[in-house]
């Protein structure tokens, strides 16, 4: 999509831009693409691809999850590569408390740099595995949101979000045409971590991509022994 298009859609989504904030999306995008001439960071290089579908797929959450709009809302993005979902949401909603967290140095210093570019306060970028951090008492429980995009199937994020999430808050899947098998293969997962479905999305991108926003909320305590150690949510998930 173009600019204009990108600043419409999201308008028909009843979320609006200042001038300001589009000029941080163009800058947030100069800068993916120049670093990421040496530094992996997108398989998606084209303008209008990146306004689709890094910028717009990453903003629409905030359309089905309202507080993240206009409420101080704390949010930890796991495995955020070079910003998604989170950063795009921070320039849009600039009360958000975020936090960035990627297991990859480069992407890391990728992300410190865009945030200082843009100005950007309440980010706090974290190197680290899920498993890892999310067993810091600092982290573990303490967040309003949490979510992930493109990380892994919903059995394995939930190991790696839940715990984040304090009780009463919500693990934000976002997902394209699989979500509905990965939710069912996650029954257990969700179920021993402390999460309960409460609702679930279907929309399609402009582009007619499917997609999909599942809520889960925090019901009680996620057990002491989870996350389990580096690599073994993936290898062998909860199920
Ligand atoms: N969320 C981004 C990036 C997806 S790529 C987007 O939607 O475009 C997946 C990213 O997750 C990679 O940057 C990888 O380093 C990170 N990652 C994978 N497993 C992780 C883990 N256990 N802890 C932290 N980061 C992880």
């Amino acid at each position: 999509m173009t600019i204009d298009e990108f600043i419409l859609a999201l308008k028909n989504a009843s979320i609006s831009l200042t001038e300001k904030q589009v000029q941080q999306f163009e800058q947030y995008f100069n800068l993916l693409i120049k670093t990421n001439e040496h530094v992996n960071l997108t398989a998606i290089t084209d303008k209008q691809e990146v306004y689709l579908k890094h910028f717009y797929d990453s903003l629409i959450l905030a359309h089905y999850v309202k507080p993240l709009q206009n409420e101080s809302k704390t949010l930890i993005d796991i495995g955020t590569g070079a910003g998604f979902p989170s950063l795009p949401l921070k320039i849009a909603f600039p009360q958000l408390k975020i936090v960035m967290v990627d297991a990859l140095q480069k992407r890391v210093n990728f992300l410190k740099e865009v945030v200082e570019l843009l100005d950007l306060s309440n980010v706090d970028i974290v190197h680290g595995r899920a498993e890892d951090i999310g067993q810091n008492n600092s982290y573990r429980e303490q967040f309003d949101f949490a979510t992930a995009r493109a990380v892994a199937r919903t059995s394995v994020l939930a190991e790696y979000t839940l715990p984040f999430v304090k009780l009463g808050g919500e693990f934000l899947v976002m997902k394209g045409a699989a979500a509905e098998q990965e939710l069912a293969d996650s029954k257990k997962a969700l179920a021993t971590l402390g999460g309960s479905l409460v609702k679930s999305f279907d929309f399609k991108l402009p582009n007619g991509d499917q997609r999909y926003i599942q809520i889960v909320s925090k019901v009680t305590h996620t057990p002491k022994k989870y996350p389990r150690q580096a690599g073994t949510p993936s290898k062998k998930p909860i199920q």
